[in-house]
């Protein structure tokens, strides 16, 4: 053990068995109990991948949602996932528009969406266990709402409400770390100082779990891929950042190993834990450790040991299931290299 922990984003390739794997929002292959049967033993192959590479912060790889915002939203009301509208989502930054889930009546929140999930996995582990959730600002630039055509403050705060409940069932079950994702805090930088970072706050209001954001510049699909090579300003977290260390959170992940960002941006996180991304997620080619550890101790610079989270850039769905157990080990090997020369 040493001052270095490790942890993923959230999600994992699902087994074949599961669902198509490698792919975003691929259909189940099981239905009913038998859905459920295949989920628990999904998320408890997960578990146990995620101890044996030795990470410290474990998570269930999202095995229960077929996709990260769809697998949550779905049960807070209807949804037409099979009909989508189109809409200029992500700032028309991945594509000119992308299918939108529509929302087809107020949602709301009756009963913890998450808790039989968070319970599976709290007693199956020693570790701490982090849960996931999509983020008001996501989401709300995710779907098309039917309902009053809200803008997307509006639609934000109404489900940060929800969202809020959420959090909170899911801390006092004893979650270690609440983690809400928020990729859009990437694109939509005027907005999360406007209202998205309170919106936010309001989100973890009363959580006594640590309160994590996730902001990265997407998953490792082609379209995002193709959109990084061809980016040349990495200034987005410039402008977040500063913003989130005047906030109630406690731990931001930041995509560090496949973008181009300058690492003096996590100067002004002093206090803050920094989940730093080590492992590029839109490959299918491993890190050695001593890659992982160079980066580590390249962060070092900017973080201290302390308050370094080794973690991956983003989810690691899209990879193949030998991809994400070969980085994962090599993430928690680089760490322990590092912590080994800190005298650990
Ligand atoms: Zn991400």
């Amino acid at each position: 053990m040493g001052p270095i922990k490790t942890t993923i984003v959230g999600s994992l390739p699902k087994p074949q068995w599961l669902s198509d794997p490698e792919q975003l929002r691929a259909p189940w292959r099981q239905e009913g109990e038998a859905l459920e049967q295949a989920q628990d033993d999904a998320v408890a192959l997960t578990l146990a991948s995620q101890e044996q590479a030795g990470l410290d912060i474990i998570c269930d790889g999202e095995q229960r949602r077929r996709h990260y915002i769809w697998g949550f939203i779905e049960h807070l009301g209807s949804v037409d996932f099979e009909n989508p509208a189109k809409k200029q989502s992500r700032g028309q930054r991945y594509s000119e528009e992308t299918p939108a889930p529509r929302v087809l009546d107020e949602w709301t929140w009756t009963k913890p969406v998450l808790l039989d999930a968070l319970r599976f996995a709290k007693a199956r582990t020693d570790r701490q266990v982090k849960v996931t959730l999509p983020g008001p600002m996501t989401v709300a630039d995710s779907v098309f709402d039917e309902v009053g055509g809200r803008s997307d403050a509006d639609f934000a705060a109404a489900y940060a409400d929800l969202l809020n409940k959420e959090a909170r069932a899911l801390s006092e079950a004893g979650a270690d770390v609440i983690q809400i994702d928020e990729p859009c805090f990437n694109i939509y930088t005027d907005e999360v100082k406007d209202w998205g970072l309170e919106i936010l706050e309001r989100a973890f209001d009363g959580v006594t779990a640590k309160r994590a954001v996730h902001i990265c510049y997407g998953y490792g699909t082609e379209v995002v891929l193709n959109w990084k090579k061809a980016n040349d300003d990495w200034s987005h977290y410039n402008a977040t950042l500063p913003l989130i260390a005047d906030s109630s959170i406690d731990q931001i992940s930041i995509e560090c190993a496949a973008s181009g960002v300058d690492l003096s941006v996590l100067d002004c996180l002093a206090g803050k834990d920094v989940m730093v991304g080590v492992i590029d997620v839109g490959t299918e080619e491993v890190e050695s450790a001593q890659v992982v550890a160079d980066r580590i101790r390249h962060a070092m610079k900017h973080v201290s040991a302390e308050h370094l989270i080794a973690c991956t850039d983003c989810g690691m769905v899209p990879r193949s299931r030998r991809a994400a157990e070969g980085k994962m080990n090599a993430l928690a090997a680089g760490a322990a290299l590092v912590n080994r020369e800190l005298g650990a």
